[in-house]
């Protein structure tokens, strides 16, 4: 009987077999189990060698490209390639199912041609830091146990991490991608550092799943990029991120804060679309950046993330707003302009406040804001309108006591004054020249409050018809 591993990989040379478990199943040294190799790790690792070597000699000889076999290998312990660097490249390699049990290095491997690496466990750490992968390279659906290094590696063509699962942090930095990448419904369990990586075609992070934090910071993304439904559990930073064309991260969740600082990308080049309330409030980024954004379907919180720090720079709060409300202006988006126009002028009264204290609620902003919201709340003018008509009824009240002192009897003729003349201070309203003119001190005072609620009112009907039409009209 030949090795059952080896005929469920298709090796075109089964190997002899050199142990038989329980079941009667029958192994070759390659696909044994670690604890019946029958020999040391550095023994096995030569025996692996030996057979690239053996694929490289006779592909040379006999001008092939012969794929090496090493799918389904167990690999008992740490096993480094570092021979076969750009002098001495590997040959067409299949790690397919492959166990590594101990680490696997690749440091400054060089993979003349395709890799594949699917379905492959690394029990230990994964070194392929500055590995050149001449060809595809396939790690999809492979599952990373250690620590990740592929930092400064480059993959001249295609590479696949798609559904690979990496359980500790993994680093990419500096990394270079020629060819298509995909890491869609990867997941990354510990940190996922890309920083200074380029992605110069397409690259699909689509449902990818960064549990921890996923630092993007100084990237390239050269081609069209893809975050849709992408989860970021832990920060997201994209800080001097250069986005050279459309990024989609459309349904995208950011559960924490989402750095965009400093990033590179062209008007609307980013498509933030249809994004919860909660991942819009981690989102973080100055006026500067609000023009590389497009937003639609979003649903967006009460205050943004530069509001809602400790202590927010009101003056930088103010510039995010209103850049937002220009933008929305352009796109003709009369809710969004309301909304960020409201926010623009709380900032400005928040930073009259930090520099003068509780006097900035008398300040004309201050007032702006209570008598009409900045002139985008009806309800909150309305209600001002109304304490204005009780305060206007009680000083009506109160002159006509004055005029007739406190007795016991009500002064009916008096009484019924008092709509009449309330009615008076409603601006444009007609006043009958024969209003009584009274003597002694009441005369001119009288005159006096009468002309201020006359412009009281005049100034608060104009600002509740001015925020009911804002509301109205957008
Ligand atoms: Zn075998």
């Amino acid at each position: 009987m030949s090795c059952c591993k080896c005929k469920e990989h298709h090796w075109r040379d089964p190997q002899p077999t050199t142990y038989s478990d329980e079941a009667g199943q029958e192994y070759c040294l390659f696909h044994a189990p670690t604890e019946h190799k029958g020999m040391s790790v550095e023994d096995f690792n030569v025996q692996v060698f030996a057979r690239i070597d053996a694929i490289k000699g006779r592909n040379t000889s006999e001008g092939k490209n012969e794929n090496c076999y090493l799918s389904g290998t167990v690999f008992p312990g740490d096993i480094s390639f570092w021979m076969y660097d750009e002098n001495n490249p590997l040959p067409e390699i299949s790690f397919y199912q492959a166990t590594f049990g101990g680490s696997a290095l690749f440091w400054e491997t060089t993979f003349g041609s395709k890799a594949d690496f699917s379905k492959a466990t690394f029990s230990d750490v994964a070194e392929f830091v500055s590995t050149s992968f001449n060809n595809e390279s396939n790690f999809s659906r492979a599952t990373f146990i250690g620590r990740v290094e592929f930092g400064s590696a480059t993959f001249c063509n295609a590479a696949s991490f798609w559904k690979t699962t990496f359980n500790a942090p993994t680093d990419f930095s500096s990394a270079t991608f020629h060819g298509e990448v995909d890491f869609g419904e990867a997941t990354f369990e510990g940190e996922a550092g890309f920083g200074g990586a380029t992605f110069s075609y397409e690259t699909n992070f689509v449902e990818g799943r960064f549990n921890g934090e996923a630092y993007f910071g100084e990237a390239i993304f050269g081609g069209v990029s893809y975050f849709q439904g992408a989860m970021f559990g832990g920060k997201a930073d994209f800080r001097k991120t250069k986005f050279a064309e459309e990024t989609y991260f459309s349904e995208a969740w950011f559960s924490s804060e989402a750095q965009f600082r400093a990033i590179k990308a062209n008007n609307k080049a980013l498509r933030l679309h249809y994004l919860s309330s909660a991942s819009l409030a981690n989102l973080a980024f100055t006026s500067m950046e609000t023009e590389s954004f497009s937003f639609k379907g979003c649903d967006w919180p009460e205050r943004l993330w530069p509001e809602a720090q400790n202590k927010p720079d009101y003056k930088a709060c103010e510039e995010l707003y209103r850049s937002l409300k220009q933008k929305a202006a352009n796109e003709h988006d009369q809710p969004m302009v309301s909304k960020w126009h409201y926010r623009e002028k709380l900032m400005a009264l928040e930073q009259i406040q930090a520099a003068h204290g509780w006097p900035a609620q008398v300040s004309l902003t201050g007032v702006y804001y209570w008598c009409s919201g900045f002139g985008e709340d009806p309800s909150q003018a309305f209600r001002v309108l109304v304490i204005l008509v009780v305060c206007a009824l009680l000083a009506l009240c109160g002159f006509k006591l004055w005029e007739t002192g406190i007795s016991g009897q009500v002064a009916w003729d008096k009484v019924l004054e008092i709509p009449v003349e309330l009615l008076m201070l409603v601006p444009f309203t007609k006043s009958p020249t024969t209003n009584t003119l009274l003597g002694g001190l009441l005369g001119p005072t009288k005159a006096l409050v009468t002309s201020l609620l006359h412009i009281v009112f005049a100034v608060q009907i104009a600002l509740f018809a001015f925020a009911l039409r804002n509301r109205f009209r957008r």
